[in-house]
């Protein structure tokens, strides 16, 4: 919580300070994600407009988590740079706009609306590398590490040739 109240915000003030953000647990796929253990350091700027505050907030983390692929430990870089605006007198009809949710009197939750923008950055999907192979889906091999002797899901003529020039290659 940053208590505006103490950035003597007069009008055409403009004040930037760093704080602190805590990452929340985050649930994507029903898979649990964390960011670091020590929370990163958010960029809060505030301006003060002849109607309202304007806020933007940056900040960079990484978030870490199985693959979903190969389940093993993943992480990617999080980039936020995000707007909120509070306009002195919210016209009917426009608080979407004009309202910031964060903000609760002088109080702005500098740390919910991080972890709101953390979440609508998060990839679809993330992999522990871009071409992970994940695991076979009959045995659970982890086929970055190894292959198994199952038959592919759905045989590939062309793909079974290919193997079978490579097999008959010799050695080195
Ligand atoms: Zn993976
Ligand atoms: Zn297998």
């Amino acid at each position: 919580m940053i208590d505006l109240s103490q950035l003597r915000l007069e009008p055409g003030a403009e004040r930037s300070v760093e704080v602190p953000v805590a990452v929340p647990q985050l649930e994507l796929g029903g898979v649990e994600y964390a960011g670091p253990l020590s929370p990163p350091i958010a960029r809060l700027d505030v301006t003060r407009t002849l109607s309202g505050l304007l806020f933007r907030l940056r900040l960079q983390t990484t978030i870490t988590g199985p693959c979903h692929r190969c389940l093993e430990p993943a992480s990617v870089p999080v980039q936020i740079d995000a707007r909120e605006y509070q306009a002195d007198h919210p016209e009917p009809g426009l608080e979407a706009e004009e309202v910031c949710d964060y903000l609760q009197g002088e109080e702005l939750d500098a740390g919910s609306w991080a972890a709101d923008a953390i979440v609508l950055s998060m990839p679809h999907k993330i992999l522990c590398k871009e071409d992970c192979q994940g695991l076979c889906p009959s045995c659970g091999t982890d086929l970055n590490i190894g292959s198994c002797q199952c038959p592919p899901p759905e045989p590939d003529s062309r793909w079974g040739a290919l193997q079978q020039l490579k097999d008959d290659a010799p050695e080195g």
